[in-house]
């Protein structure tokens, strides 16, 4: 069954943490005034900076006060998640008590009469053959039973250990040309998730590049839209943001949460 609606509001990259309670604020906000003015809101990965298990949650008031208010969301408008690759072990318990459904990556959903394809993106950036193999990894159901296994103080210096090694390696290569195709998707992938999903139009996070793009390969053209991550607590290094793509019968458009 492909989710059919009227209006959407789409929104990934986020990356909750109490460290950055201006964007946590933000969330807030959007779940109390923005999410309830559209039919169903679509989060596409990434919510959490990182995600150790919902059996976590009971130990952190800031993930309650995160589920209470996608909860509270949830009673106003239809809630879609997506995973990411910093969230993808939030589990159905979490989802139960958001009230969310969850969609597989990639999925198909209709807005006002018109097919979207969604991905949250990390499976789309395969120049990144060495990401592409860990991710093959971390997605297998048994490694990720025999981690959530562990004890919790383990789960979490292993994720703030791998956190670590991917902002030295972001560092490293933020500079260069090769980090810029490493860390983009490819048109290949795109393409062939399109072709699989008989779909023209692709939106997708991930990438911290929000823009719209017309493409085509050999013949197949579509349309990407890349969702904005968010962040407003560090101004000095980057321009504060937040914003949510919006469809509706008028179409598809950038909705800068900042201003609104
Ligand atoms: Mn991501």
């Amino acid at each position: 069954m492909i989710p059919q609606h009227a209006s959407a509001l789409l929104i990934s990259d986020l990356h909750l943490t109490p460290s950055m309670p201006l964007t946590a604020q933000r969330f807030f906000d959007f779940c109390e005034k923005d999410g309830p003015k559209a039919e169903a809101v679509f989060i596409l990965g990434d919510l959490f900076e990182y995600w150790v298990g919902d059996d976590a949650s009971s130990h952190s008031p800031f993930q309650q006060e995160v589920r209470r208010a996608i909860a509270n969301l949830s009673t106003k408008c239809k809630t879609y998640y997506m995973h990411g690759n910093r969230d993808f072990l939030i589990g159905h318990d979490f989802l139960q008590k958001t009230g969310m459904t969850l969609l597989e990556d990639p999925s198909t959903i209709e807005i006002a009469s018109q097919k979207y394809v969604l991905s949250h993106g990390d499976a789309l950036c395969t120049a990144d053959i060495g990401y592409q193999v860990f991710r093959g990894w971390v997605r297998k159901p048994w490694i990720q039973k025999l981690f959530l296994h562990l004890p919790l103080a383990w789960r979490r210096s292993i994720a703030q250990h791998l956190r670590n090694n991917s902002h030295v390696q972001y560092q490293n290569y933020k500079r260069s040309a090769v980090a810029k195709i490493k860390t983009n998707v490819t048109l290949e992938a795109c393409a062939e998730a399109l072709k699989d999903q008989n779909g023209d139009r692709l939106i997708h996070g991930h990438t911290h590049l929000p823009a719209h793009h017309q493409e085509n390969l050999r013949g197949q053209e579509w349309q990407r839209w890349v969702l904005s991550d968010w962040d407003l607590d560090h101004p000095d290094a980057v321009l504060p943001r937040a914003s949510a793509l919006s469809i509706d019968h008028n179409g598809v458009r950038y909705l800068d949460l900042i201003k609104a």
